[in-house]
Formats: structure tokens, C-alpha cells, sequence
């Protein structure tokens, strides 16, 4: 092994003892929460070494970036699940529709119509999507807000416009925690969400929430899938010799 696979490997290690920790201290078991690696900036090398130590599920933010790791982990004859988990522009659509196997960042009308219309034309399989919640309600950022004053951002009218796209399925809710509010409020009030589309929706099981600063809270408000980066990757960029 290099030194940059026994790093992953250590930390992969630790994340996955804390996970457990979190997942029975709130009584929950550990098979119940998937970790997403989200190696966002890091080569496919990181890729590559996190799929032999038996991570399944990746995350990326960016498509160009997203979709050229995916061909080269293809290339290499691994598989692993996509997770697009960044802000996503329409003219992108067409492109993530492509390899992601799950988009997590759908919060407006418009952007679940234009990735229906891609997943439609470009798909042999529907595409799973969850809702990004705005927690704050600040429209300036990412995430479908309840009582938008845009009704194109409306959480309801996004969940009503993907249930209703034979092209997508409506599998659950995202969120980022707002700096500025406590972790655990902010997936309270995502786990109140999750559950009154949940009534609607029995497939929209998923809660994608928590990340490398806030896992502890997310799993304790019910979160199904956690987003590590940091974590997991490091702080800071891997050296540059291979
Ligand atoms: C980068 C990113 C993460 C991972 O964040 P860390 O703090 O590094 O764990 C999770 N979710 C999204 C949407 C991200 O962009």
C-alpha cells in the first residue's frame, strides 16, 4: 500500500468507529447509514484506493469534474455509486444525467424539469433525486424553501414536479446546516420535512445529511446517508507525487 492508501485507509477506519459511536448513541443501527466519500478536488487515484477499501457510494460537486473521475473509475473496471451533491446548472443536466446514480440538489422546478427532460432522453434507467432543503430560507443559496416567495422554489411544487416525472424518483431530502444555526435544530427541521413528504411518498426514504463537522447531529436526527469530505480525503490537498 502507499502511504496515501494506509492515510485513507486510517481515516476511513476512524470515520466508520464514529459513525457506529453516533449511530448507537442514538439507538440507531450501524447498517441503517450509508457513507458518501465526497472526493471533490482529490485525483481518482483517492477514488480508486476508497472503492478497494470497500466505499461504495462517492460524492462530487462539480460535473466536469464528477464526470471525468467517473470514466476513468469505469475505464478501470470499477464500479462505485455517483452521488451529485453540488449546486447544479441546467446545462449540466444532460451531462450528470449520464453517470450520476443519485442527484441530491434539486430545488426548483425549472432544474427538476430540465433534469426529467435529460434523464428522459439520455437514461435507460430513471434517475434517483432528492430534494435540497433550504433550512434557512436564505433564496440567495441552494435549497427548495417551504413558504418561498418564488413559487418556482417551493419544497412542494419540486416534490409535485419530480413525482410526477416518470424519468426521475423521488428517493428523499438533502441539506446543508446554515453556518449560523445549531446542527442539530437544522435536521430537526429537515427530519420534519423529510417526514411529511415521506406521507406522501413511501419511497423517499433517504435524509442525505451531516458532514465531517456535524455527523454526530445528523445521525441523531435520523440522517440515512452522511457526506464526508474532510473526513476522510484530509484537510488539506494530498501531495502531488504519486
Ligand atoms: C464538500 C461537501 C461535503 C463534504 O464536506 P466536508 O465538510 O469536507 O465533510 C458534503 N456535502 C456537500 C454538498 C459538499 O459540497
Amino acid at each position: 500500500m502507499s502511504s496515501r492508501q494506509e492515510q485513507l485507509a486510517l481515516n476511513l477506519s476512524e470515520q466508520r468507529e464514529r459513525l457506529a459511536a453516533a449511530c448507537a448513541a442514538a439507538g440507531r443501527s450501524a447498517s441503517e447509514v450509508t457513507i458518501i466519500a465526497v472526493t471533490k478536488t482529490y485525483p481518482v487515484a483517492d477514488v480508486l484506493a476508497l472503492a478497494a477499501l470497500g466505499v461504495t457510494d462517492i460524492g462530487e460537486n462539480r460535473d466536469q469534474e464528477a464526470a471525468a473521475k467517473a470514466a476513468a473509475t469505469a475505464d478501470a473496471g470499477v464500479e462505485v455509486r455517483w452521488h451529485f451533491v453540488g449546486q447544479l446548472q441546467r446545462n449540466k443536466c444532460r451531462s450528470v444525467v449520464t453517470y450520476a446514480d443519485m442527484v441530491h440538489s434539486v430545488d426548483s422546478v425549472p432544474l427538476a424539469r430540465a433534469l426529467a427532460g435529460a434523464a428522459d432522453r439520455h437514461r435507460e434507467r430513471p434517475l434517483d433525486v432528492l430534494v435540497q432543503v433550504s433550512i434557512d430560507g436564505d433564496a440567495a443559496r441552494g435549497g427548495a424553501i417551504e413558504g418561498a416567495a418564488d413559487p418556482e422554489r417551493e419544497v412542494r411544487a419540486v416534490v409535485d414536479e419530480i413525482a410526477g416525472s416518470p424519468a426521475l424518483r423521488l428517493r428523499g431530502v438533502m441539506a446543508v446546516a446554515p453556518v449560523r444555526w445549531e446542527p442539530a435544530e437544522a435536521f430537526a427541521k429537515l427530519g420534519e420535512v423529510a417526514e411529511w413528504i415521506r406521507a406522501d411518498h413511501p419511497d423517499a426514504t433517504v435524509v442525505s445529511a451531516g458532514m465531517s463537522a456535524d455527523l454526530e447531529q445528523a445521525v441523531n436526527a435520523g440522517a440515512t446517508h452522511v457526506r464526508l469530505g474532510g473526513a476522510i480525503l484530509g484537510n488539506r490537498l494530498p501531495p502531488a507525487v504519486a
